[in-house]
């Protein structure tokens, strides 16, 4: 399969081969032809599968096809010129976009945005900008006066402009909900409606999510018009090139030790340690640097500056140990992450889904470890539940856990016999779950979901 046989602007094909990228990912290679024919999509794959390009390029794709054909329309900077040559005072003419995609957070919004650049280099009149909490008014004033036919958001700030006239979807032709589940889990259900409403029905609307039960799947049937359901390998969680594994801990000191003990590890190139609270992140952070690591905190609570600082330190390597928060860390896309740390486990399995999906991207192989205190066994189940992957237990040699671990009814585990396993390192064979054993129970998880974040619910 090639990305020309999908049908693309040779424009495309160029700045793709440019980029390295040799051939469509399978989500890719499904949603590119399917959304070149004007199909609405509804898609779910897991992360690291390529699914920026799944959306973007064949919309880039229609952008290129239409100036060939030189179908543009007047600008909203042609109609100000006009109403001077009128006499008029030209008024704030409002941007005009062609294309929007909602993004959960600031960091996803960036990194789409860069990525549409990296796929439109040979366009040149394709820009896209993002519009984004936490940036100078000035700036997103100036972004928006460009009047890109792409604009890539966070629900909360794109209303803003909405609502003082900014922005006018009155051209809009692509819509893309992108991590959908993860915008309802903020709470941007109404913004979503909003803005939605707000465009064209005769739109052609595309979701991403790595989920298309429960809340997504009804949103999903009521935005789009007879879509095409892409769903990639069955489970969008599996994350098949990630080894899993737990580590029970007694306690703060336990864990701590552990941690530091496992950052050590020589295989690891880049590691993000993931804590519930941004307190946490700072003083894991703080704590790390001191015993010698080059370590840096992401969270909600620090200024988009500092971010994106912290962020382009991880992507050049000044950085090897990112210490995040969910929301924070969503969407990071580093290659050179070999290891994810559950300091924390997360509130959520889908969260676990997100945080293991750091690392083994594009294809690479990752390594995720949990640190489990032994209260929380009955987490580790839900996850196992909603991956349907059981996660093995570890123990090192030298830290092992004083008390065993002790879930109730284990089949094939007798207690004590955990102590001693697996020390050297490698994955020990005790697991929650049995596997492949087969879970009535599977989707149950989702139901139960509702109560505070650690975390600021918007991006
Ligand atoms: P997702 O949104 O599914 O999590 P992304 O769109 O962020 O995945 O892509 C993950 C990584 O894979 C990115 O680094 C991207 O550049 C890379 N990638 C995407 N498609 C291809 C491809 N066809 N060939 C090689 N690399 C790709
Ligand atoms: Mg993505």
């Amino acid at each position: 399969m090639t990305f020309e046989s999908l049908g693309l602007h040779p424009q495309i094909i160029k700045a793709l081969t440019d980029a390295g990228y040799t051939e469509p990912t399978p989500v890719q290679a499904q949603a590119v032809p399917a959304a070149i024919a004007g199909r609405d999509l509804l898609v779910s794959s897991q992360t690291g599968s390529g699914k920026t390009a799944a959306f973007m390029l064949p919309s880039l794709h229609k952008f290129a096809s239409a100036a060939a054909e030189g179908s543009a329309g007047k600008t909203p900077n042609q109609q100000a010129q006009a109403a001077r040559a009128r006499g008029e005072r030209p008024r704030f003419a409002p941007a005009q976009p062609k294309m929007l995609v909602l993004t959960p957070t600031r960091e996803l919004a960036l990194q789409v945005t860069t990525a549409t650049d990296k796929y439109s280099t040979q366009m040149r009149r394709v820009k896209a900008v993002s519009i984004l909490g936490g940036m100078p008014y000035p700036k997103q004033m100036q972004l928006l006066a460009r009047n890109p036919e792409i604009l890539v958001a966070t629900p909360g700030r794109l209303i803003d402009h909405m609502e003082s006239g900014k922005i006018d979807f009155s051209q809009l032709e692509i819509l893309v909900l992108d991590e959908a589940d993860r915008m309802l889990d903020m709470g941007f259900i109404e913004d979503i409606e909003l803005i939605v409403s707000r465009t064209p029905e005769t739109r052609q609307t595309m979701l991403f999510s790595a989920t298309l039960d429960g809340m997504v799947g009804n949103i999903a049937r009521r935005i789009t018009k007879d879509p095409q359901l892409i769903q990639i390998s069955g489970s969008s969680t599996r994350h098949e090139n990630i080894q899993q594994r737990v580590h029970f801990v007694d306690d703060l000191l336990h864990k701590n030790r552990l941690l530091d003990h496992l950052l050590r590890d020589v295989a690891i190139d880049q590691a993000v340690v993931f804590t519930a609270t941004k307190r946490d992140a700072d003083t894991i952070a703080d704590r790390l640097n001191i015993a010698g690591f080059a370590a840096a905190a992401l969270h909600g609570d620090m200024h988009q500056g500092a971010r994106n600082r912290t962020l382009n330190a991880m992507r050049n390597g000044q950085v090897r140990v990112l210490v995040a928060t969910d929301v924070a860390a969503r969407g990071i896309d580093v290659p050179g992450i070999t290891h994810v740390f559950n300091f924390d486990l997360p509130k959520f399995a889908e969260d676990y889904v997100h945080r293991i999906g750091r690392t083994g991207r594009a294809g690479r192989k990752g390594i995720a470890v949990s640190l489990v205190n032994h209260a929380e066994g009955v987490h580790v189940k839900r996850i196992e539940r909603f991956t349907k992957q059981s996660i093995p237990v570890d123990v090192i040699e030298g830290y092992e856990p004083r008390k065993s671990a002790a879930p109730r009814a284990r089949p094939g585990w007798k207690p004590g016999d955990g102590r001693k396993q697996g020390s050297g390192g490698k994955p020990g064979q005790r697991t929650f779950a049995k596997p492949g054993a087969p879970r009535k129970d599977g989707g149950g998880y989702r139901g139960n979901r509702e109560g505070g974040r650690s975390d600021g619910r918007r991006g």
